[in-house]
């Protein structure tokens, strides 16, 4: 597919499409759901009735040969609100380690079921982090043990920071099968609806992104049937026996790949918080009056401005540069998924302040959104592999050295 910088019609439409929804329903909606620090299900509905939240939308997305649907889709979205649209797009993270790491089978069993239905939507999460296994995701402790006699897997462990974590009917868990192979000794696993021995922990009260919930899963000899293996015994078998003979890990690679693949999408989220505020910014600094003349007059204001649009569009080709290359197979030599997540994050974290500064004593006030657009932007930094991760991601790859 040839690189162009003009979108065609049906990239316009579906960019004006989610544009009005986030404009008229979750923008509206968006200081009530922070306050209120819940999961705002009516808006989840409003997104349901319109084919937005549904598996078909994610898929026709993905499917876009240009790799642009998704960043598109997902920075309007967020341009409306971080928190409401993490709310409405937190279950493709569950849906997306299915399709990474499942059969055909198993993506066609089971990522249908998390959206739930048009009137009855549902939820699905992905549970990787542990209270010590965080960025260092060799260090998890939730087990997987197989028993035999009933083919099935019983899990025990407790995992944190999930999104949609406990209110989700399916939860997608990875979990240690062989603790002495560390992170190359792990599996997932999709844990069923009303799974017995899985219940939730505590709710997170957080900076940002209150809407979205975000909250401890308990596994407390969960059993699964041995379907519920993402990818099959007889792979992960094999896979194990691989790396007990020591041989180089054929997994790092693609789970990086995949890591690598997801990233742009979760940049475009920060490029939508960003443009958000720049936005609103910008309008201010047109209308604020102080010494007879409106602040954008000021050459310290519009200057600021002019790095903040600079720094959007930057993070927005790096995006679209990784969705692009993730779309037509190229590999990511120098890690260009994590560049973007990177950059996106913290530009999303330096505009939004910046835009606070320009809104003066307004912009430290909840009567206006760009102080919750700062508290959201931080997120981007830290979920999804932290800014330093990215880093270490990144020089690994230019360097093709092992920097610590
Ligand atoms: C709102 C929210 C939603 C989340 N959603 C999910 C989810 O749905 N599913 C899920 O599994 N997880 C989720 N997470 C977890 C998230 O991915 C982790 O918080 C993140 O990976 C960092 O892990 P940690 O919090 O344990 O920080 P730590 O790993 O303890 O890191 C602390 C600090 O040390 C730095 N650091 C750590 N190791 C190194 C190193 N080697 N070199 C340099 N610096 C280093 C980090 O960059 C960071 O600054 C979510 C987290 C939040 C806050």
């Amino acid at each position: 597919m040839p690189v162009s910088f003009e979108l065609d019609s049906d990239q316009l439409t579906l960019r004006q499409w989610v544009h009005d929804f986030a404009a008229d329903v979750v923008r509206p909606a968006a200081h009530e759901w922070d306050e209120r620090e819940e999961f705002p299900w009516p808006i989840l509905a409003d997104a349901a009735k319109i084919g937005l939240y549904s598996v078909e939308f994610f898929a026709t997305q993905w499917l876009d040969e240009t790799g642009l649907g998704i960043p598109i889709a997902l920075e309007e979205l967020f341009w409306g609100d971080a928190g409401i649209g993490l709310a409405i797009v937190g279950t493709t993270l569950a849906a997306a380690a299915v399709r990474g790491n499942g059969t055909d089978e198993q993506t066609a069993e089971w990522v249908p079921p998390m959206f739930g239905t048009v009137n009855e939507p549902r939820v699905a999460a992905f549970c990787s982090s542990e209270p010590d296994a965080g960025s260092d995701v060799g260090a998890m402790r939730t087990r997987a043990r197989y028993d035999e006699s009933t083919d099935e897997w019983v899990l025990t462990g407790t995992k944190t920071w999930a999104t949609n974590g406990g209110i989700a009917d399916i939860h997608v868990v990875t979990a240690v099968v062989d603790p002495e192979l560390k992170a190359r000794g792990q599996a997932s696993f999709v844990v069923p609806p009303g799974t017995k021995g899985l219940s939730p922990g505590q709710k997170f009260a957080k900076h940002g992104i209150r809407a979205s919930h975000t909250a401890e899963v308990v596994l407390d000899d969960c059993r699964i049937p041995g379907r519920c293996l993402l990818g099959g015994k007889e792979k992960l078998d094999e896979r194990l026996a691989r790396a007990r003979e020591g041989a180089k890990s054929d997994r790092s690679q693609p789970s990086m790949a995949t890591f690598e693949r997801t990233r742009p999408g979760v940049g475009a989220q920060a490029v939508g918080v960003a443009r958000a505020a720049y936005e609103y910014a910008l309008d201010y600094a047109k209308q604020r009056v102080q010494f007879g003349k409106p602040i954008i007059e000021n050459q310290a204001i519009a200057f600021m401005l002019a790095d903040m649009r600079t720094a959007i569009d930057a993070a927005r080709l790096l995006v679209w540069r990784a969705a692009w290359m993730a779309r037509n197979g190229m590999r990511f030599d120098a890690a260009e998924g994590s560049m973007s997540k990177l950059y996106a994050g913290e530009v999303a974290v330096r505009v939004t302040e910046q835009a606070m500064q320009i809104l003066g004593g307004n912009g430290y006030t909840r009567d206006y959104p760009v102080e919750r657009m700062c508290r959201d932007a931080k997120i981007y930094t830290i979920f999804e592999g932290t800014s330093e991760i990215q880093r270490l991601v990144i020089s690994r790859a230019i360097s093709g050295t092992r920097v610590r």
